[in-house]
């Protein structure tokens, strides 16, 4: 039967490898609902391609714009703000929610999807790192499918042995082995990397992403976003799961079992082979992607993440266990990438504003309620904004050292 797509971050970098994979199955899946925040002519060009019966944009101003240009096109309905969006998403017409929206503000509209049951791809990591118990439960309360659209829980997901309802079995999992490419600043020592550009930290060896999970994968924040992403996901402790660098990006992530096998996912570097797999799970469709020249593709090699280095693994393994740790390393971090991205601080200075803010905001229990997340979020993001300040109206930039 036709499945109704609602793709959130549509005009993203996940959102329009979803619509590529989508495109090429017509008979199978149906655009319903695209939601961006405020690029017009992409969203515009989208709703030519794919006629969704709703388009939103969270910036108000975006959406009136939107609707006068698609004035024309009767059958989309365009609407703006964040609460159409939460209300959206719950339609009766949306089956399966892509959750492509970049950071924290994926969180409310997905929690909402996970509530009303439907099929969740999640891309959107901080959500479910930011919110943790309040997540999965909600996905349980609501009978929701969850299924993970990176590609290295994606790759887990595949070698597990997985149950009617989605749910992995972790009877005989010893380890999972969590890949990373490195990203651009592998084998640089942490001196060198002081004075690294935004383009220089957003020009991955091997994926093309957006910026800010870009800027991730050069901190290896985006890693320890992953290991609180996978001990979710898959009921894990830091300790069972280990990082290994993989600089090829062609195996994404392997399960070590108890009997001493090890399975491992491999495939080019593209989101559209996890995407089309969470698609059409259990079955599988074909994604546009060509297949992988194991001869071509040479060596694949393994080595351990440097810490010292890129200490923001390390800072995601402590908060980890820290009551509402990682909610507070997710928004410090969103904060100081931002702060990255328009210049008005180091790269090296990325951590040290995520070390401060968990510092500060250490909580004794796990906030347990979506307002009480939003809260959280809340502080840690003013604090971190708080630590860029002080820290940049001081002129002397090596006072941090
Ligand atoms: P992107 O910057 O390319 O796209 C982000 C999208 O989110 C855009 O469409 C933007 O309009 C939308 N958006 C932002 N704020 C919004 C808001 N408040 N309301 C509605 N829409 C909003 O980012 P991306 O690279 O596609 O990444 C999206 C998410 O997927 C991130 O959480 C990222 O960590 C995760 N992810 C991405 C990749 C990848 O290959 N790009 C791989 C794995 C995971
Ligand atoms: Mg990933």
């Amino acid at each position: 039967m036709m499945k109704g797509i609602a793709v959130l971050g549509a005009t993203g970098s996940i959102g329009r490898s979803t619509l590529d994979v989508i495109s090429r199955h017509p008979h199978l899946y149906k655009v319903h609902l695209l939601a961006a925040y405020r690029s017009i002519n992409e969203m515009e060009d989208l709703c030519n391609q794919h006629h969704p019966s709703f388009a939103l944009m969270g910036d108000l101003e975006s959406a009136e714009e939107l609707t006068a240009r698609l004035r024309l096109q009767s059958q989309i309905k365009v609407f703006g703000g964040q609460e159409a969006l939460d209300s959206l998403v719950v339609d009766a017409g949306v089956d399966i929610v892509v959750a492509g929206i970049v950071g924290f503000a994926g969180l409310r509209p997905t929690l909402k999807a996970a509530l009303a049951g439907k099929k969740i791809l999640l891309a959107n990591k901080e959500a479910l790192v930011s919110a943790g118990t309040l997540f999965m439960d909600a996905i349980k309360a609501g009978g929701a499918t969850l299924l993970p659209l990176d590609s290295e829980h994606n790759a887990m997901h595949q070698c597990l042995p997985i149950q009617p309802d989605g749910t992995p079995d972790m009877a005989h999992v010893d380890k999972i082995l969590l890949t990373a490419s490195g990203g651009p600043f592998r084998g640089r020592d942490r001196k060198s990397l002081k004075h690294v550009t935004p383009d220089e930290a957003c020009a991955h060896p091997n994926w093309s992403m957006g910026r800010k999970i870009s800027i991730d994968s050069a901190t290896l924040a985006n890693k320890g976003l992953e290991l609180a992403e996978a001990c979710w996901l898959f009921d894990r402790t830091p300790d069972q799961i280990e990082v290994l660098v993989h600089p090829q990006s062609i195996v994404h992530s392997l399960i070590s079992f108890t009997d001493g096998s090890i399975l491992a996912q491999l495939g080019q570097p593209d989101m559209r082979t996890p995407i089309a797999y969470c698609l059409a799970w259990p079955r599988r469709i074909s994604a546009g992607v060509d297949r992988l020249d194991l001869v071509a593709s040479g060596d694949l090699t393994f080595e351990a993440p440097d810490e010292t280095a890129f200490p923001c693994l390390a800072l995601a393994r402590k908060a980890i266990n820290v009551p509402g740790g990682m909610c507070v390393f997710s928004a410090a971090n969103e904060v100081a990438v931002a702060a990255f991205l328009e210049r008005s601080i180091l790269f090296t200075d990325i951590d040290r504003i995520i070390n401060a803010t968990l510092k500060s905001l250490a909580q004794k229990s796990e906030p347990n309620s979506i307002d009480a997340v939003e809260a959280l979020d809340a502080r840690a993001r003013l604090h971190a904004t708080n630590v860029i300040k002080n820290f940049t109206s001081n002129s002397n930039m090596s006072a941090w050292e």
